[in-house]
This record gives C-alpha cells, structure tokens and sequence, in this order.
C-alpha cells in the first residue's frame, strides 16, 4: 500500500527535530512515497528549502505546520494541532495563522486562538494533533465530553472533508487507551481517522541523540523551545509496510492517505500550488541585498 507521512519535523522544529531536509526526502524516494509533508512546530522555516527539494527529486510537497491552539485569550495551555495546505489560497492562510500566532505573543510561546483558525481556515486540512493534542488530551483525562466539543469545533471550522482525527503508535500505552476512544469518537460524529507517525528522526537509532537535543532544549531559559520528552524510540520515518503492521487493526486510518480516486488527501497531492514567486525568490534577493 502506497502512504504518505503526514506528521513530521525536520531540524526546523528547533531543537525538537533531528530529520535534515535532504535525508528526508531521499527517505520518503528509497520507500517509494510519491509525496511528503513537512509539519514543523510554529513555522515554515525549512519550506521553501523543502518544496524546491522535494520537487527536484520528483516528490510532492505537502507544505504543514503544527500549531499551538489556545482556547481563549488568557488560556495557560496550549494545544497541538497539524495543517496542511491544500491549494495556495491554503497557504497563504496558513501564513496568517503562523503571524498571528507569533504577534499576539510577543517573545512568548506563538499560539492562536480558534476565532483566528476560523476566519483563515479555507485551503486547509486539519489532523487533530499528538499526545499534546486538545481531543488527545481531553480524551486522556477520560474528560470525553471537552474531547467532543473540542471534535465538533474544529470540523465546523475547517469543514467535514477537512478534519481528521489523528491516530499515533509509538509503543505508548495511553495511545492504545486513548485510540480505541477516538476510534469511537470517529464513528459517533462521522470523523474521519488518519494514521500519523510523529516523525522527528529519520533512523531508529537516532533516537538517543534527539533525546540528548531535548534535554539541551529544556534546559533552555526560553520556554518556548521546551518540548515534551519522546519517552520510546518509534518516532523515526517507517515504511508503509511498518505502518500497515502497526495500524493492522485500524487500516481505515491508513487508506485515508493511500491512492484511491475519492481520497481527499491522496488528492491533495495533485492539486496545484506553487510557491507564491516573491517568497521563491526572496533568499536569492537578500544574498544580493
Ligand atoms: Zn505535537
Ligand atoms: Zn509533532
């Protein structure tokens, strides 16, 4: 079965990520992925660097970011959630909801409230987000009605088609807990389910060093660049195969992502965006300036 990773940090989720741009790709080509996304924490920092890449070798490039969501404007937490841009009316929004993040919290953690989602929301798909997820989180509290609220919010914001509700593995036993309750969850309100890997190494073995990263980046004094420790060493880049093996008992989430003529998100890759010229170009103008 032919997937797409749809959840994954490169170098550019500063100090959380380890994957490098061109290991990313060459990756996603030597398992014969026809496309992948790039979903760093608060920023399209590697994106251009990406989509040129990307294209270079023949890969669709599914420009994302995650974001933190806060609930209202004085809200002390902050949740995860994934976008990924659909057409370049997509990312233009998805630009305003990374600047408006960062603006409304100077000098503090970037986050936007959900009034702000809403108005920038067209061109967008939207994946309910890791452990740090609001639902996730909710769900993990056995707090199942904020989780339902929280669902029906985000599907009336980015629409029916545009919302998923992210199922993860990575050896954890709160992920199966809480899985078998979004799975539910997916059913009772017709959401429908996408496996992700939360990819932030590319080899099983680096998983040591982005611990080590880890600790560097919550030793920090900004607390921005805290991040939450990987507590196993699952979040490298797997193949299909190993993602069938893991989602064997869910493979619903898994054909969200494969080939199929109704897949909005297979369709996704097809769809035309390009780059917006002046930002394809801007590198090459302030090595001129
Ligand atoms: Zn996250
Ligand atoms: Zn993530």
């Amino acid at each position: 079965m032919e997937m797409i990773h749809l959840h994954v940090h490169s170098q550019y989720s500063m100090q959380d990520g380890l994957c490098c741009i061109d290991g990313l790709i060459k990756k996603a080509l030597h398992f014969n992925m026809k496309a992948v996304a790039l979903t760093d924490h608060d920023g399209l920092y590697g994106a251009i660097q990406f989509y040129k890449k990307a294209k270079k070798a023949g890969i669709k490039p599914i420009i994302g970011c995650e974001i933190r969501v806060k609930t209202h404007r004085e809200a002390k937490n902050y949740y995860h959630l994934v976008l990924l841009v659909k057409d370049n009316k997509g990312y233009s929004n998805l630009c305003q909801i990374i600047t408006n993040a960062h603006l409304s919290n100077p000098g503090g953690i970037p986050a936007v409230e959900k009034n702000i989602l809403a108005k920038h929301a067209k061109g967008i798909i939207a994946l309910s987000g890791c452990m740090s997820g609001e639902i996730f989180s909710s769900l993990l509290k056995t707090d199942i009605k904020s989780a339902k609220i929280a669902a029906l919010q985000y599907q009336q914001i980015f629409g029916k088609e545009n919302f998923y509700l992210e199922l993860s593995l990575h050896g954890l036993e709160k992920e199966k807990e809480v899985n078998s309750k979004l799975i539910e969850m997916g059913e009772k309100l017709k959401i429908p389910l996408v496996a992700t890997n939360n990819v932030h190494y590319l080899e099983k073995k680096e998983a040591p060093s982005q611990r080590l990263l880890n600790k560097i980046a919550n030793l920090g004094t900004k607390k921005r660049f805290h991040y939450t420790k990987l507590r196993t060493s699952e979040f490298y880049f797997k193949s299909s195969g190993e993602m069938e093996k893991l989602f064997f008992q869910t493979p619903q989430a898994l054909k969200i992502q494969s080939k199929s003529p109704i897949n909005v998100i297979w369709n996704l890759i097809w769809k035309k965006f390009t780059f917006p010229h002046i930002l394809y170009l801007l590198p090459v103008l302030l090595k001129i300036i």
